[in-house]
């Protein structure tokens, strides 16, 4: 008897962001499920649901929820033509879904020594991956700042931000030791520049707004989301001296494509 890699939840819960664009999702958790704050899930659904179908398609998604939580949460775009997004977009409270056993993915604060500054750069629902880590006590322990961006393309994008003002509430030594820019592209957004973040690091204005220094001295960056802009800002980063960890050598770069 063959024993599945993965194991079958329930959604108990979904919230619409932007209706048929952005959304999330709770489900049960397989108590024997385990992660680190940053890993990805693979979820699974059936192409045909019918009683009994197996998964047959598979994505990988960031869990949202810390791993002490008793359920699962996940963020997600809806893909107009994606094979995957818009089935996961269609599931009801009650519904299944499937989820490898195993969590995936490096981009953790372990890779990172203890000190410094924390830069997490997201697109998109790349801002994902940055919850569990904001939710836990021990990444506001690691770094004596942290400094969350989230780029994206219209300000009904900046979503999760009741839930990281609370983690700030809950976890941050004092007011100084977070800050938060939403960056929106393509509308203004009061006292933020409309740029991509990619532009705003090469231009030193990431750093003002920030006001801390990109110097891999001090800082610890992640860059999580469109392939595009972690390419372009790991380049730009690489020339400043930041590079990810190797056997044994504590990095200062850490990535998550999402395509
Ligand atoms: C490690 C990892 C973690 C991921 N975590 C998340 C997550 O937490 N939330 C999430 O929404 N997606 C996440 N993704 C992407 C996700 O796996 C799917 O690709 C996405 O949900 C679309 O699936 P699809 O089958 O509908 O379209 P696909 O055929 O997979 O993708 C079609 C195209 O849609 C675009 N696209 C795919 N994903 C995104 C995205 N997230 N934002 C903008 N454009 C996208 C790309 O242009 C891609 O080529 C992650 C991917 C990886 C590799």
């Amino acid at each position: 008897m063959t024993q599945e890699k993965y194991t079958s939840q329930i959604v108990t819960a979904r919230t619409e962001w932007i209706p048929g664009k952005l959304f999330s999702i709770v489900t049960t958790k397989d108590p024997a499920f385990a992660f680190i704050p940053g890993q990805f899930a693979r979820l699974g659904l059936p192409e045909n649901p019918q009683p009994d179908a197996k998964p047959d398609i598979w994505r990988a998604y960031s869990m949202v929820t810390p791993p002490q939580a008793n359920e699962l949460a996940f963020y997600s775009i809806v893909v107009p033509d994606g094979q995957f997004s818009p089935r996961l977009h269609d599931l009801k409270v009650g519904d299944a879904v499937y989820i490898d056993k195993t969590a995936f993915g490096f981009m953790t604060i372990e890779r990172f020594p203890q000190g410094g500054q924390l830069w997490m750069l997201a697109t998109g629902t790349g801002l994902s991956a940055y919850l569990p880590m904001l939710d836990d006590p021990q990444t506001w322990r690691q770094f004596e700042r942290i400094i969350l961006v989230h780029g994206v393309r219209q300000a009904d994008e900046l979503t999760y931000q009741d839930d990281i003002a609370r983690f700030a509430r809950s976890h941050a030594a004092s007011d100084q030791q977070f800050v938060y820019l939403p960056v929106p592209s393509r509308e203004p957004l009061a006292g933020m520049p409309q740029a991509r973040i990619t532009a705003l690091i090469e231009s030193g204005q990431l750093e003002q707004l920030a006001g801390a220094s990109l110097d891999p001295a001090v800082a610890r960056v992640m860059l999580c989301g469109n392939p595009a802009m972690v390419k372009d800002a790991r380049k730009i980063l690489a020339d400043r001296g930041f590079a990810p960890g190797r056997r044994g050598v504590a990095g200062t770069l850490a990535v998550e494509n999402y395509w």
